[in-house]
């Protein structure tokens, strides 16, 4: 990383870029505003001031054009009540139960803060399977699309009710990272309790820039992590540097700041230096994804497996784009099916590409090391002499 400076003490070459790199807000084409619970629904009351002035924004940036997407949290915060519970619910069935009851309240919210202008809102719920499908992703894609067509506003949230443990999302900060890829956003703003991500955990300095460089800074980024979350506050600051590693990787830019600073949308969108600027690296794979297919495969929701690969293979992918054959393979890991999403890794362990399967985890195992000639003989059928085609491949890293 590349910490840029507190917020207050910008000088020299770094403070300037960093607020040219901001400028560049006020042409935004396509945001995301996701919202965080804490900032709608503080201790469990839905907040309806706060709402409206959000929404107040978001409607003044619609009509300078600027397409807006709402990721908003806030169902399980407005709902446990409801259920008769004091406290925001711990485990999964009672999440479930109060997101089904707080989802309805939240949302009559939002219709009641968007008709004040004339808005319609649509309320689209998702499930990380919605992202793993190509078809349930593309689905999604032409719905938003449909309804930004028609003058809608969406406003998304996790289908908390049926998706339990292992397929959830679980935080609305990497589910807001993946619509924004879906819908191709330039931006992607995350307005929560905290106002950017500070210094070492210390409120009073906010970090004005980081420059993610394509994974290997989380180390460096931990660092300003402290458990600090609110009682209905869901993710925290790391599941919020996760989220942000996630936009950065397919090429969107991101800024967290407070969502209680009075007009924070506008204000980012006019290019003010508020809160934590996450920017991609220039050479992030997602700024130069061939296809939205291939921003599908990088997003990689649900990574099933891993493949370690030799020297040789290592170099035809990151200097040819070549496919993946058996014989560069040297460990395989993961339980995964044909189709799959896998990270491809060089002998160090670092990730450099990402891509589909076209066989089995257990077929992989059989054929690994050996030419692409002697597959069919070791499995009794052949599918293709690749393990991962090129076409269905990312390289995430330059050579
Ligand atoms: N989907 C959850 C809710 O609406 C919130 C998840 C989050 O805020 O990260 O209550």
């Amino acid at each position: 990383m590349n910490g840029q400076g507190e917020q207050g003490s910008h000088d020299g070459q770094d403070a300037s870029a960093a607020r040219t790199a901001r400028q560049a807000f006020a042409h935004a084409r396509r945001v995301v505003v996701k919202i965080g619970s804490a900032v709608l629904a503080p201790g469990g009351e839905l907040s309806l001031p706060r709402l409206e002035a959000l929404c107040a924004q978001i409607h003044a940036a619609r009509q300078r054009g600027v397409e807006i997407t709402v990721v908003s949290s806030g169902a399980i915060a407005c709902g446990f009540r409801v259920l008769g519970l004091d406290a925001p619910p711990t485990t999964i069935v009672q999440k479930q139960a109060a997101a089904a009851a707080g989802q309805l309240r939240l949302m009559l919210a939002w219709e009641k803060a968007a008709e004040r202008h004339g808005v319609k809102v649509a309320q689209v719920l998702l499930v990380s399977d919605d992202f793993v499908d190509r078809t349930r992703y593309l689905n999604a894609r032409r719905v938003l699309g449909e309804l930004h067509e028609r003058g809608l506003l969406a406003v998304i949230n996790e289908n908390d009710t049926v998706s339990y443990d292992e397929i959830r999302f679980g935080d609305n900060d990497a589910l807001a990272a993946h619509v924004a890829g879906l819908v191709g956003a330039d931006l992607l703003l995350v307005l929560s309790t905290a106002k950017g991500l500070y210094a070492h955990g210390d409120a009073s300095k906010v970090i004005a820039q980081v420059e993610m460089d394509g994974g290997s800074n989380a180390a460096a980024l931990s660092q300003h992590v402290t458990k600090d979350k609110t009682v209905t506050g869901v993710g925290g600051m790391a599941s919020k540097l996760h989220a942000m590693g996630v936009a950065s990787a397919l090429g969107v830019h991101s800024v967290i700041a407070g969502g209680t600073e009075p007009n924070v949308i506008t204000r980012v969108l006019a290019g003010e230096m508020l809160g934590t600027h996450f920017s991609p690296a220039p050479d992030a794979p997602g700024a130069a994804v061939g296809s939205r297919r291939d921003a599908w495969i990088l997003a990689g929701v649900r990574v099933a497996g891993r493949l370690t690969v030799d020297a040789g293979a290592c170099a035809a992918i990151l200097r040819r784009g070549a496919s993946l054959l058996p014989s560069g393979v040297t460990k395989v890991e993961g339980r995964f099916a044909r189709g799959a999403t896998l990270d491809v890794l060089d002998e160090a362990g670092e990730l450099i590409a990402r891509g589909l399967a076209a066989y089995s985890d257990e077929e992989t195992r059989r054929v690994m090391g050996k030419r692409s000639s002697e597959i069919e003989a070791t499995l009794g059928y052949a599918l293709g002499e690749e393990l991962i085609h090129r076409d269905d491949l990312v390289v995430m890293r330059r050579a």
